[in-house]
């Protein structure tokens, strides 16, 4: 039997608003809040109800997802939520965060009587609004059954990691499986770039590892953004170099060497600077190039 939970909502950027959506649609009751609230509003011709503040849309929930920038800003916002927490709440965590980020918003959860659920998600914007993500989770029994309408409506398929939240399990998959994006991104912006200084044609590029073991979904969307010149984000830059940094110190800490991503970060750092930061991670392509 489908539970439609009474969810919060905080955080109604790319992923958040296209997770609002599947909500809506799958009947759940939902209250949202976005710091930018004209980015929340279009989500009320959808059914949403729009809060001024997160300890408003919070108030009554059964879950309370978290879907913002990093830690920090999770913990800000959850901070500020706390006035309107209800005993008992399941807080999905799904905002990727540092492995050391997690204990300390687990404790956090735990001070206020939540649930709490390491939850990041895998998949960009358009299986997010196709409710078509991997949820990756790590939390107790009692939340798997508070969570399972909710992973219905926003996922294709949910992988539990473990039992306890606060061990970072799914945080460190999601590290793991992002470190592949990042490389596969790098990957085909770098060989379009090479193709563009070679006189090569990037579309004789991707027709050649076309159907072979070296093709992937991600070469032809990444290389395909380039030569369309259309980076309107499904992952921005910035985002995928705050995830970089993730990974890095995540794998510092672990004593492991991360040559390729610590190149990616130099990679973004400098795409960023000449203003790439809010479009998709394919403008790091902009870096191959000196002017
Ligand atoms: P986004 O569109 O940039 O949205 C970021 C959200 O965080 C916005 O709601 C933003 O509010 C909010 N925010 C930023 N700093 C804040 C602060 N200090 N206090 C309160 N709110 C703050 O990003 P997204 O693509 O939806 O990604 C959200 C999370 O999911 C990130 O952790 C990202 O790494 C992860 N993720 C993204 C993808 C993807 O492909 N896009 C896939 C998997 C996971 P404003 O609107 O006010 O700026």
């Amino acid at each position: 039997m489908v539970d439609h939970k009474n969810v919060a909502l905080l955080g109604t950027g790319i992923m958040g608003a296209a997770m609002a959506r599947n909500l809506l649609r799958t009947g759940h009751g939902l209250r949202v809040w976005n710091r930018t609230r004209a980015k929340a509003e279009p989500l009320a011709a959808d059914g949403a109800q729009v809060f001024d503040t997160a300890a408003e849309a919070v108030t009554g929930a059964d879950v309370v997802i978290t879907m913002l920038f990093d830690g920090p800003a999770t913990l800000e916002t959850m901070r500020d939520a706390a006035p309107g927490f209800g005993r008992g709440a399941v807080w999905l965590q799904s905002t990727t965060v540092g492995v050391d980020d997690v204990p300390r918003l687990a404790a956090f959860g735990a001070e206020h009587g939540l649930v709490f659920v390491d939850g990041p998600v895998l998949g960009t914007k358009a299986p997010a609004e196709a409710g078509k993500l991997t949820t990756l989770a790590a939390g107790p029994q009692e939340a798997r059954e508070a969570l399972a309408s909710v992973f219905d409506a926003i996922g294709a398929r949910t992988v539990w990691a473990g039992d306890d939240g606060a061990s970072a399990a799914a945080t460190r998959l999601k590290l793991v499986c992002n470190n592949w994006t990042l490389a596969l991104t790098h990957g085909a912006v770098e060989s379009v770039a090479l193709a563009k200084g070679l006189g090569v044609d990037p579309t004789a590029f991707l027709d050649t590892i076309k159907g072979g073991l070296m093709d992937c979904g991600y070469v032809h969307l990444k290389s395909e953004m380039i030569m369309n010149g259309d980076f309107t984000p499904s992952f921005a830059l910035t985002n995928a170099a705050k995830d970089a940094r993730l990974i890095v110190a995540a794998a510092d800490a672990a004593g492991v060497r991360m040559d390729v991503t610590e190149a990616g970060i130099e990679r973004f750092r400098r795409a960023e600077a000449d203003g790439h930061g809010d479009e998709d991670m394919a403008a790091a392509y902009f870096a191959s190039f000196d002017d």
